[in-house]
């Protein structure tokens, strides 16, 4: 049994008020977590005051990025252990919005996604095709280099801690969902080359859709076989949206 996972990216929103009226909100309803592991990923800045404001709950937290460096002079930069010492238990690495707007690699998603692992921080790692590249046929050849290179070096054990985010590039913050079909037909490849790394550990891997994900569509998706849970952007910024989509687990 995969565990569901629903984790809300909230990107660059969330000043420290907004940080607190949306928490409120969300630990209003005494059931989540009840039937997923449910994350919430604020800016840096916020992380501190959500973990203070989410202790004791079942609202996991997470981090949007962190550095592939330990420490040292890497000005600008988060590093894991800053993450770690403020309660963040999950790391977003390779997030479509990175690759596109500050040209991160999967060579370098894959540092960052060795490094969380080796000091106790699950990675989110997010994948997915272009819009161009779905049209010209090729998905399966972009997901493939994509899994091969973020996860390159991937131990079985490594791969049994992480998280996969398949999300497809056009969909995201673009209200145009993925049909349950097509995400369930990338998120079984994805699968499989999975188990190009460990055949038993792919079948635990928890692989999450993002993209236009809202309480409208998100049941359809999530009875999908290969579709574990959600990363939720423009939705998770309404408690009552977001609830509603950990609801349909
Ligand atoms: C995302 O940022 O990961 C995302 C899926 O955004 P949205 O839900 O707004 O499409």
């Amino acid at each position: 049994m995969r565990r569901k996972v629903i984790a809300g990216n909230w990107k660059m929103n969330g000043t420290l008020p907004e940080t607190e009226k949306l928490l409120s909100g969300l630990l209003a309803d005494k059931s989540i977590g009840d039937t997923a592991t449910v994350v919430v990923c604020p800016p840096f800045t916020s992380l501190l005051q959500a973990s203070k404001i989410l202790h004791g709950s079942r609202i996991a937290l997470g981090a949007q990025d962190m550095s592939a460096h330990e420490k040292g002079a890497y000005t600008g930069e988060v590093s894991a252990a800053m993450l770690l010492t403020v309660g963040a238990h999950f790391v977003i690495l390779g997030h479509s919005e990175r690759r596109q707007y500050h040209a991160e690699p999967s060579a370098l998603v894959n540092a960052k996604a060795k490094l969380a692992l080796k000091l106790g921080l699950t990675p989110i790692v997010c994948i997915g095709e272009t819009l161009a590249e779905r049209e010209a046929g090729q998905t399966e050849a972009v997901l493939g280099t994509q899994v091969e290179e973020s996860l390159f070096g991937f131990t079985a054990e490594e791969l049994g801690r992480a998280v996969i985010a398949y999300e497809p590039v056009w969909a995201i913050g673009t209200g145009r969902v993925a049909s349950p079909e097509m995400a369930e037909e990338a998120h079984a490849y994805v699968r499989r080359l999975l188990k190009k790394i460990d055949p038993a550990t792919a079948d635990r891997v928890s692989i999450l859709y993002g993209g236009s994900v809202k309480a409208d569509n998100a049941k359809a998706l999530l009875r999908q076989t290969d579709i574990d849970g959600a990363l939720v952007g423009g939705a998770s910024l309404s408690a009552e949206e977001f609830l509603n989509i950990v609801h349909s687990v």
